[in-house]
């Protein structure tokens, strides 16, 4: 069985605060800011450049991406950390696209995150005016994909509603067809079990700073197939993917298997800071982790129910149908979160009206949850949310 009161003890949580917003930002895992600062202090302080060969910062792409393919179902070699997730989403998407030449329509749902559907977008624009996204509501997606379709490209958990995908079963389907799909695990990553391998998936993307845990802007992954690495063309063909990034040839070679995939420079110290916080993951069972969720959604979804029926729940009723975060509706959404933040929970809002709450085994417990719970029916109950201060939009919602 899995230990949360110790995997709890490796988070360094702000005091007074029920965190419910780690699908959005993982919190501070504490042998982070040690490790951090002595990359800072020990390898690029008095290392400088030979930090790249000494401290092995070259190899932390793919020996961090091991790690995080551990969590995902995949092979030892298959996936490498870089960049941002919607750079890994237009890479996949444009190699898919690429080895299935012959077809020009990919197909994605309104459920899926805005920047996926940007960046798919942006790429049939570079193509040519034949290729095409197109986007179908998440229900019909199955019923969508035919032999027209060239790429598949979901994200298995809404990050509005946390509906998840049965991942599976869609890709047989896209299979039988002869598309080829990209998985979007933004949401599933450290949320829920998950089996590229398994599920035999094309391709997958995601990102670390979710439910991963490394901080803001850590980079993102990468899977490939090993079936199919060897045929990939990267269209983002940077120095650090070609085969000899030191010959400094003049054309480009993609390099061995998944090292391709790298593009530029990666970010050193959040890598240092993912593989930190990695750590927390060495005892978890990924079953456990989710048995122990969905306990959590439940107890938050009933005292809701009892105490605020005015919030429509806008995720999935069965648990199995959902990802790691419980979502409702409220006109008035924005300011409740906002007094709830006030009061020392922390979920967050998402256009047009949605409440959204993750739950993070980790670290929350099943009295975090009820007390989250609790707060929020007073604020309703008692319309605490209903002051100027609470209305005034920031930046980031
Ligand atoms: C969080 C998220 C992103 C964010 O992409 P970045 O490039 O890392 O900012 C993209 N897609 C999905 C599905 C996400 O949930």
């Amino acid at each position: 069985m899995t230990d949360f009161a110790a995997t709890r003890a490796m988070f360094d949580l702000p005091e007074g605060v029920i965190y419910l917003d780690g699908n959005s930002l993982g919190p501070l895992p504490r042998a982070v800011a040690t490790r951090v600062g002595r990359a800072i202090t020990d390898e690029w302080g008095q290392m400088v450049i030979t930090g790249w060969n000494r401290a092995g910062w070259m190899d932390l792409p793919a020996r961090v991406g091991d790690r995080v393919g551990r969590l995902i179902g995949a092979p030892a070699g298959s996936v490498i950390m870089g960049d941002t997730l919607s750079i890994k989403v237009y890479q996949a998407l444009a190699s898919a696209l690429e080895l299935r030449a012959d077809r020009r329509v990919i197909l994605s749902d309104t459920g899926n995150f805005p920047s996926d559907l940007y960046m798919a977008d942006g790429l049939c624009r570079t193509l040519g005016p034949d290729y095409r996204l197109k986007t179908v509501p998440p229900e019909v997606v199955e019923s969508a994909i035919d032999d027209t379709i060239a790429v598949l490209m979901i994200t298995e958990v809404d990050y509005r509603t946390g509906r998840k995908h049965d991942m599976a079963r869609l890709i047989a389907k896209a299979h039988e067809h002869g598309a080829l799909v990209v998985w979007d695990l933004a949401h599933s990553a450290g949320a829920i079990p998950v089996d590229v391998a398994g599920a035999d998936t094309d391709f997958a993307v995601g990102c670390s700073y979710k439910y991963l845990n490394s901080g803001p802007g850590g980079p993102a992954f990468i899977y490939v197939a090993p079936r199919l690495v060897g045929k990939v063309q990267p269209a983002l063909s940077g120095w650090l993917g070609h085969e000899a990034p030191f010959a400094f040839d003049l054309e480009y070679r993609p390099g061995p298997g998944i090292e391709r995939m790298r593009v530029g420079t990666p970010p050193i110290l959040q890598l240092v800071a993912l593989d930190a916080a990695l750590d927390v993951w060495d005892g978890v069972d990924m079953n456990d982790l989710r048995a122990r969720s969905l306990e959590l959604q439940q107890i938050f979804i009933d005292r809701v129910a009892a105490g605020a029926p005015e919030l429509r729940l806008a995720s999935p009723v069965d648990g199995h149908a959902r990802g790691s975060q419980v979502s409702f509706h409220h006109e008035d959404g924005y300011a409740i979160i906002q007094a709830l933040i006030a009061e020392g929970v922390i979920g967050d809002f998402r256009a047009p009206d949605i409440l959204r709450f993750g739950f993070t085994p980790l670290y929350l417990t099943p009295q975090d949850v009820t007390k989250a719970a609790d707060t929020l029916c007073a604020i309703i109950q008692h319309r605490r949310w209903d002051q100027p201060e609470f209305k005034t939009r920031s930046k980031v919602t």
